[in-house]
């Protein structure tokens, strides 16, 4: 019969690879709480209009990338794209927005159909940060020196840099905006559909289009920060100082945009050289206006998410390898495999740290043996006939070059804390 393949763009995760993802996930979700962010849950399937709404219909996300469908109920429904939206939705049907200062992190997989390459899947996955109510910059710059802490865990501080913008307040980019428009509309001719349809409704997207005859246009167009007005110059030279301050090194990139009308002030990416065109590994901004968008009170806010698929493929899987075994026991006939089910559950009752793997396949004393070694264990733990008719355990080790040793239960118990408990 023919198997049935995963869906184009949607991997398996593998053991091998395992290690790694959790290691780096540990150590963003041990950051985060250290600065008193809070897990936050909500689900992958939402209602289209959300995305819809806060995300934009005039987007690549909204216009080409969404999984959404009908259910049986005829609702429009779709697999969440990104975690901003539906965070925003559950804090507020859940009353945490008003009147409050909260900081939130999240995990887990994402859906966009787009094609897929290095890089770039259908299913992946992000861990974010949102946090609400609390005006710039100071938190801006915790969310980075946060970020520039994880890039630092994970040993990748000289493999990503900080690229920069602000998108200014809504003033500033309305004045923009129409000096944009102009300057594009002497290049209609060679504008790309997606871009003609954007010069219209979302200009300032046009900017990060990935079309090179577009970024090539891009390069002479109009700078945002020519049209600062006062509040925006301030907030940016008082970011600015303050990541001078904490040594925070950055790119100032003017197009970086999240061509979003409720996106305001700090923008930012972080990104590597090592990955071609998918080089942002984590990406965020400030979105003021979203939280009115969706319905609540106009209310402060700023987030980012980190690219898991991208940040595991910077890492090696070596660094992380967590599949240690310390004792591996190796049981021939069928009474020496009960009597060595129960030995391994009283032994891991004393010893709860303990990596223990109970050989529970067939095979002579050679064949377990050889597996005990290939494990990296540095004992085996030997059961046979004679061990169970004198009452004793064969105790190996499988590194030292020393005897092995016949021991009494408790003996082999006493042993095996001896050697393990000071390494605990
Ligand atoms: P890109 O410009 O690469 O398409 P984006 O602007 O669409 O990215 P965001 O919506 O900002 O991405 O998502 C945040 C992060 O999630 C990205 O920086 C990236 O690391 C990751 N990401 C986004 N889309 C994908 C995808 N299809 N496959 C893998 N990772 C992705
Ligand atoms: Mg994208």
């Amino acid at each position: 019969m023919q198997t049935i393949q995963s869906i184009r763009g949607m991997n398996d995760i593998l053991p091998a690879d395992t290690a790694c993802w959790s290691a780096a996930e540990a150590i963003i979700k041990s950051v985060v709480t250290r600065y008193g962010f809070q897990e936050i849950r909500f689900p992958i399937v939402e209602k289209t209009e959300l995305f819809k709404r806060s995300i934009g219909e005039v987007t690549d996300i909204v216009e080409k990338e969404m999984y959404a469908f009908e259910d049986r109920n005829g609702d429009s429904l779709a697999l969440r794209p990104e975690g901003t939206a539906g965070c925003v939705r559950a804090c507020l049907e859940n009353g945490l927005l008003a009147g409050q200062l909260q900081r939130f992190w999240y995990s887990g997989p994402m859906f966009r159909h787009e094609r897929p390459q290095k890089g770039r899947y259908r299913q992946f996955h992000q861990i974010g940060l949102e946090t609400f109510g609390m005006e710039g910059p100071l938190i801006d710059v915790e969310l980075l020196l946060i970020c520039q802490r994880i890039w630092q865990a994970l040993e990748l501080d000289d493999r990503v840099q900080l690229q920069l913008n602000s998108l200014g307040s809504p003033e500033t980019r309305k004045a923009y905006r129409q000096a944009l428009v102009d300057y594009l509309c002497q290049y209609k001719a060679d504008l790309d559909e997606d871009s003609m349809r954007r010069l219209e409704t979302n200009p300032l997207r046009i900017l990060d289009s990935k079309n090179p005859k577009t970024q090539e246009l891009v390069v002479n167009a109009p700078k945002l920060v020519d049209f600062f007005d006062g509040e925006t110059q301030q907030y940016w030279d008082n970011l600015l100082k303050l990541l001078d301050d904490h040594g925070v090194s950055y790119q100032i990139n003017t197009a970086l945009v999240r061509g979003l009308d409720y996106y305001s002030h700090t923008v930012f990416e972080w990104v590597t050289n090592e990955l071609g065109a998918q080089g942002t590994v984590c990406a965020g901004g400030r979105y003021d206006g979203l939280v009115e968008l969706l319905g609540g009170k106009h209310t402060a806010a700023i987030g980012c998410a980190f690219g898991m698929e991208r940040l595991v493929m910077l890492l090696s899987t070596k660094q992380f390898s967590d599949q240690k075994v310390d004792v591996y026991l190796v049981s021939v006939g069928e009474a020496a495999q009960i009597y060595g089910q129960l030995l391994a559950e009283r032994i891991r009752n004393a010893l709860p740290e303990i990596h223990l793997l109970m050989h529970a396949g067939a095979g002579n004393f050679k064949s377990q043996l050889k597996k005990a070694d290939k494990s990296g264990a540095d004992y085996a733990i030997i059961l046979g006939e004679n061990e169970l008719e004198n009452q004793q355990i064969t105790l190996k080790s499988l590194r030292k070059d020393i005897n092995q040793q016949l021991l009494s239960e408790i003996e082999l118990i006493k042993t095996l804390t001896k050697a393990y408990t000071c390494q605990f």
